[in-house]
């Protein structure tokens, strides 16, 4: 069994597929403001630790059904990467690896998604003391 996110959205004006999830989100193509929001944080971590607790972050067989599955795909690998590698500075790490992917026409994503992993990351570590909607972080640089 896996925890999926059926949560699809597109960007009215350029149709990039991505998740709103923080308030300060804007389209990672085209820089649109968009009033949707999901809470996409507290479920993926729900899936990733799902994961780990049957043994490893990457699912025997995960079926991307939405651009949230699709994000939720991406974290898992990144994630069992970073577990693997030892490496102790998350960010860097993971900008490392989401780098190193082939984003075909799905460019503006990767931003995003170093975004994203790092806000997963923050949340998923304090995750016991936290509350669960923390703090929007900004991060400007990448
Ligand atoms: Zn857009």
């Amino acid at each position: 069994m896996t925890l999926h996110i059926n949560y699809d959205h597109q960007c009215a004006s350029c149709s990039a597929e991505y998740v709103p999830y923080d308030e300060k989100i804007l389209c990672p193509n085209c820089g649109n403001f968009e009033p949707d929001r999901y809470d996409f944080i507290p479920e993926a971590i729900e899936s990733l630790k799902f994961n780990r607790s049957a043994g490893s972050y990457i699912p025997g067989a995960w079926l991307v059904e939405s651009i949230s599955d699709h994000i939720l795909n991406l974290l898992f690998y990144l994630f069992a990467a970073h577990e693997k590698s030892e490496s102790e500075d998350f960010r860097h790490f993971s900008v490392d690896w989401l780098s190193s992917l082939d984003w075909e026409d799905q460019d503006y994503l990767c931003g995003y998604m170093i975004q994203l992993a790092a806000r997963v990351y923050t949340a998923l570590d304090g995750e016991t003391t936290a509350d669960p909607v923390g703090n929007t972080e900004e991060s400007s640089e990448s």
